[in-house]
């Protein structure tokens, strides 16, 4: 039988068990240590040295202390995409807030400015101004930027970046995870990078990193004994971790030039397949690092839908995944308050997540255009 080809899988750079090599033999083995310092600065000259980035256990971490530092309270309101993964919006809910759930536009998949500014109005209008607002690179592909920060600029409303599927990706050239008061990555296992688990928090002045990694570390007040005056998290980064991100950040680079390739790989394969369209960046001014490459179908062209097209797949052992179910449908917030129309809601009935490993061999992907082909034949 084939071996398993999967979704997203961790991809080593080589030189990650010389970091985890030195922080052993140093003795750093856990929330403090010269890989911790020097993973952090990877990251900000990677992004632009003028932000400052506080390494974490998770990006889930990041975005509850991002909502933390923004004064995100009890009873408070804050905006999500509804097109995304659940952990963008749990941490509303870790800081006892109620999410308000957009709908995304077509081009990028991500929230639609007019839904959102309309949200906005109709929550001021019943007394709640939402506290921030939470947009998401979705599969790496940038949201339109300059409209959504032009809308929050309006009501003065702060922008939390999920840009936890967007490390490498830019928008007008600019890096995205700079472009929010607060940014978030994620290194966990199907990251485009990985840490075996882990996140940051992209700041924009050292004092709120300070804060960040105070927080992180159990809010430890400066006194000789343990004294704290505010509520504190087991967030940080281990030094080990933050060995195997220094490791990640000499090839992530090739990462996104070769996650591209995925996507360069599939809209060939689907050029003359009608009904099927691959997600692309609607205009020169996105670049997306294509995490995951996804398509959608159209079933009255094509004859086909993505379940069926899922179900081939495994039968050969490849994996691929619906898109992201919306949040507005999900149990857990079921009865939540939600702007927009149907795009959301259409995507993920139409749409599917394809294998988009930095690691996919020449054979495998041999292997996925046949079972493309063949099933669509
Ligand atoms: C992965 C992911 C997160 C959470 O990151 P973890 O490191 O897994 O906690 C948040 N938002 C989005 C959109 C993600 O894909």
């Amino acid at each position: 039988m084939n071996s398993k080809i999967w979704l997203s899988s961790p991809h080593m750079g080589g030189n990650e068990l010389h970091y985890i090599r030195e922080a052993i033999e140093m003795n750093w083995i856990t929330a403090q240590g010269h890989c911790l310092d020097y993973f952090e600065k990877d990251l900000a000259s990677f992004l632009n040295k003028k932000y400052f980035v506080a390494a974490l256990n998770s990006g889930t971490a990041a975005l509850h202390l991002a909502l933390i530092e923004l004064g995100v309270k009890a009873g408070d309101e804050v905006i999500c995409q509804t097109m995304t993964f659940s952990a963008s919006a749990n941490p509303i809910a870790y800081c006892g807030a109620t999410p308000v759930f957009i709908d995304s536009e077509k081009d990028t998949w991500n929230l639609c400015p007019i839904a959102l500014e309309e949200a906005i109005q109709d929550r001021i209008a019943q007394g709640i101004k939402p506290k921030a607002i939470i947009a998401v690179h979705l599969y790496g592909m940038p949201y339109k930027v300059t409209e959504i920060h032009a809308v929050a600029k309006k009501y003065d409303i702060p922008v939390v970046e999920d840009a936890a599927e967007g490390l490498g990706s830019t928008y007008k050239g600019v890096n995205c995870g700079t472009f929010g008061d607060f940014g978030v990555l994620s290194f966990n296992g199907n990251k485009i990078i990985t840490t075996s688990g882990g996140g940051a928090l992209v700041c924009q002045t050292k004092a709120a990193k300070d804060k960040a990694v105070f927080l992180s570390t159990q809010a430890r007040d400066d006194a000789p004994h343990y004294q704290h005056s505010q509520i504190g998290y087991n967030y940080r980064m281990s030094n080990i971790a933050a060995g195997i991100g220094r490791g990640q950040m000499e090839v992530l680079a090739d990462r996104v030039q070769q996650r591209r390739a995925n996507n360069s790989f599939y809209r060939q394969l689907f050029q003359d397949i009608a009904g099927v369209t691959v997600f692309v960046e609607p205009s020169a001014d996105f670049f997306s690092n294509h995490w995951l490459s996804c398509i959608t179908l159209d079933e009255k062209i094509c004859g086909k839908t993505a379940e069926q097209l899922r179900l081939h797949l495994l039968e050969d052992q490849i994996e691929s995944r619906p898109l992201w179910k919306p949040m507005h449908l999900q149990p857990v917030f079921e009865g939540s308050a939600y702007y927009g129309g149907q795009v959301a809601e259409d995507l993920f009935k139409t749409g599917l997540c394809l294998p988009s490993g930095s690691n996919l061999e020449e054979d495998e992907l041999h292997r996925i255009a046949t079972a493309i082909r063949s099933f669509f034949a």
